[in-house]
């Protein structure tokens, strides 16, 4: 049995849809839903770990690509360089996992690495570099 820990991106069209327990019936999966936001107008965010065997569970993901469903692994860990980040908070809001945090009392970002689920959605977003991929 193997893990892939995943963040899938769903349409507006597809977040009403029951594709995650279709996928897993049809692919003999087990999940673990680890984080999951519903925005109707946007679309909806699921950060989401898929075991069962190799084939299936990569023919899973296959599955809900076929499905314009957008995906990014969770496989690295992230760190920020501190000396770059201008606490702008540009990552608050879009951090998924609330690993991002704005300190109200010091007016700073706090950066909660064992609440990161390694989206990379902040390496995108930062407009500093700040965020980065440990590789
Ligand atoms: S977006 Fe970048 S610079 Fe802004 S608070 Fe987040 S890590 Fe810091
Ligand atoms: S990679 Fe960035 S946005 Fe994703 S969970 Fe970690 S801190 Fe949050």
């Amino acid at each position: 049995m193997i893990s892939r820990k995943v963040v899938l991106h769903f349409p507006s069209e597809l977040v009403d849809q029951p594709i995650i327990s279709n996928t897993v019936r049809r692919y003999n999966l087990e999940f673990n839903i680890l984080k999951a936001s519903i925005a109707p107008p946007e679309g909806g965010l699921l950060v989401l770990e898929l075991l069962g065997g190799k084939k299936d569970v990569q023919e899973a993901l296959d599955y809900l690509k076929e499905l314009n469903i957008e995906m990014e692994n969770l496989s690295r860990d992230i760190t920020r360089k501190d000396d770059l980040c201008v606490h702008c908070g540009v990552c608050v809001a879009i951090c998924p996992s609330d690993a991002l945090v704005s300190n109200q009392a010091t007016s700073e970002v706090e950066f909660v690495a064992d609440k990161c689920v390694a989206c990379e959605l902040c390496v995108k977003a930062c407009p500093y570099a700040a965020m980065e991929v440990r590789l």
